[in-house]
């Protein structure tokens, strides 16, 4: 846990000693209400605490309101470029804002945006990515280096605190993962701003989980980090998925179940994938302490599974359900995902 200074986003508080926040975003035009309000909602679902959402033009920014009023989390929105959109972002009644100030324009822009905010009390995301470092910055240290990208942090930090504005969360994301780990040590080391946490570009589901499981959790392994996201080319369901399974294993996220099960093999004697993935799924939308496993045969499933509150083991078109380690009885294989769901629902 890193006890950085509190930061409140709508109903969701970061910084002190509270649960680290899951973020993920939308990939909608954010002017479709409908998609945009399904995808929030399927999202926060699955555990989201936090949303950001494109904000590219005047219709976005005037979605805000209206997808505030049919979804129930904390809701932030990401501008660059054009300040008069993050002035409309606020006035619709936004929970964050994301800017990154270098490119928000002239310092009269990022001083109208930090007035809008201060107004409402809206916190503002400063997020600087690797590839956007000043040219001066680049010349200094000869690149894209965490000390280079520490001192664009501290400019703009600087400039936004010199408006009398200190309701900010900071981020410095890069595609390399050394660069990112060491930028974030320099970044926590010396803000007391928390920190939002992220591998930009990451990749694909496969490359993109395996990066961002190692960057984030080199830093929340160190405290460093109050919210994450993790960035994947595909349906952010996946992002938000991800999240869970770095805080689960670091045993930094509350009520949430475990779930095991046996990479299958030749004594598997059931259609064991489709069963494990649907429960998996399942899982990801409970929220309370329990431990599920799914094994594929009965020579080693039951000894497996025992450590789990709740299990099955399969044999030829048949299961064992075990409770606590104890067989409570035979399920058919058609109805395997239905009983076990109705003992999930009811442990
Ligand atoms: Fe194979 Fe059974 Fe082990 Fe699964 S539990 S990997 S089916 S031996």
């Amino acid at each position: 846990m890193n006890f950085k200074k509190e930061i409140k986003i709508g109903t969701v508080t970061i910084g002190g000693n509270h649960q680290i926040a899951i973020q993920s975003m939308t990939n909608t035009k954010t002017r479709d209400i409908e998609s945009t309000v399904r995808q929030i909602n399927e999202l926060a679902k699955i555990g989201a605490d936090i949303v950001r959402m494109t904000i590219s033009n005047i219709d976005d920014a005037l979605a805000i309101s209206k997808i505030k009023e049919r979804t129930s989390i904390p809701l932030v929105a990401d501008i660059h470029f054009d300040y008069r959109l993050a002035i409309e972002a606020v006035n619709q009644g936004i929970d964050k804002i994301r800017i990154n100030p270098g490119n928000i324009g002239s310092h009269e822009n990022v001083k109208a945006v930090v007035e809008a905010c201060k107004k409402r009390n809206v916190p503002i995301r400063i997020g600087i990515n690797s590839g956007s470092l000043e040219k001066d910055l680049y010349q200094k240290y000869g690149g894209v280096t965490p000390e280079a990208l520490l001192e664009s942090m501290k400019r703009h930090v600087e400039l936004i605190e010199s408006y009398d504005y200190h309701n900010l969360v900071l981020s410095i994301k890069a595609t390399d993962i050394n660069t990112t780990i060491k930028t974030n040590q320099l970044l926590n080391q010396y803000f007391d701003y928390p920190i939002h946490i992220g591998l930009t570009e990451a990749g694909t589901i496969n490359s993109g989980i395996v990066r961002s499981s190692y960057t984030l959790g080199t830093l929340l392994n160190d405290g460093i980090g109050n919210t994450i996201r993790v960035s994947l080319t595909d349906d952010p369901i996946y992002e938000v998925r991800a999240a869970k399974e770095i805080l689960k294993n670091l045993n930094l996220i509350d009520h949430t179940p475990i779930f095991t099960s046996c990479p299958t093999c030749g004594r598997t004697q059931y259609n064991m994938i489709p069963i494990a993935k649907e429960i998996e799924n399942y899982l990801y939308t409970v929220k309370k302490d329990i431990h599920v496993a799914v094994m594929g045969c009965v020579v080693n499933g039951p000894g497996e599974a025992r450590e789990a509150d709740l299990g099955v083991a399969g044999g030829i078109g048949e299961a064992l359900l075990f409770k606590k380690g104890e067989i409570i009885r035979k399920i058919k294989e058609k109805d395997i995902v239905k009983e076990l769901i109705k003992e999930i629902d009811a442990f």
